[in-house]
C-alpha cells in the first residue's frame, strides 16, 4: 500500500507570508492537456479546511469577475476560466485563507509534478519548502490537526473549529 502524502500548509504559508523567491511546486495526480487552468490541491484544501464558510462572503462580494462560488454545502470553488487574478479576495478574507500563489499563471512545466509516479513525487517533496510534504503511514487525526483530503492526501491545518472554542 502507497504511503500517504502528509501536506502541511503552514509551511506553505510560512512561505507565502515571506514572499519566497522560488514558486510554490504543484502536484498532480493526472496531468491534463492544459495546466494553466488547473487548480491546486492546496486551493481545494484551503477552500474545504481553512476557509470559516462566512455566511455573506466578503470574497464572493468583492470579486469583480465573479469567479468565487459558493456550492449547496457552503464550500467556495474559484472558476479558473473567469478569476482575473486580482487576488482582492486575498486581501478581504479577514482569516487569510487563501495564499497568493494560487493566482499566479505557472507557465514553467518543471513546477508541475504527477504524484502517482514514485520519482515525479519525490522530486516534488524536494522543491516544496522544507518539511513541507512528507510520505506517512497514518489516517486522518483531527487531533493532531491532520486531515483527509481524498485516498492519497492527508493535509495538515489549524483549523476553525467551533467544537474547540
Ligand atoms: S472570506 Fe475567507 S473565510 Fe470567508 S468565505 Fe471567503 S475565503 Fe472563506
Ligand atoms: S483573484 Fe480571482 S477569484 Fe479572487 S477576487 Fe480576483 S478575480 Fe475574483
Amino acid at each position: 500500500m502507497d504511503k500517504k502524502i502528509l501536506i502541511d500548509l503552514s509551511k506553505f504559508r510560512v512561505c507565502d507570508d515571506k514572499s519566497c523567491d522560488t514558486t510554490p511546486p504543484e502536484g498532480f495526480f493526472t496531468i491534463p492537456p492544459n495546466i494553466n487552468g488547473l487548480k491546486t490541491i492546496r486551493e481545494l484544501a484551503v477552500f474545504q479546511f481553512t476557509c470559516r464558510k462566512c455566511e455573506d462572503a466578503p470574497c464572493i462580494s468583492i470579486c469583480p469577475a465573479d469567479a468565487l462560488e459558493k456550492d449547496m454545502d457552503g464550500l467556495i470553488h474559484r472558476h479558473i476560466n473567469l478569476c482575473i487574478s486580482c487576488k482582492s479576495c486575498v486581501t478581504i478574507c479577514p482569516f487569510g485563507t487563501m495564499m497568493s500563489d494560487f493566482f499566479v499563471h505557472k507557465i514553467n512545466k518543471d513546477l508541475y509534478f504527477d504524484l502517482s509516479d514514485k520519482h515525479e513525487l519525490n522530486e516534488f517533496i524536494k522543491a516544496c519548502p522544507a518539511g513541507a510534504v512528507t510520505l506517512v503511514d497514518m489516517d486522518e487525526n483531527p487531533e493532531a490537526n491532520i486531515y483527509k483530503l481524498n485516498d492519497r492526501v492527508l493535509i495538515k491545518e489549524n483549523i476553525w473549529n467551533t467544537d474547540k472554542q
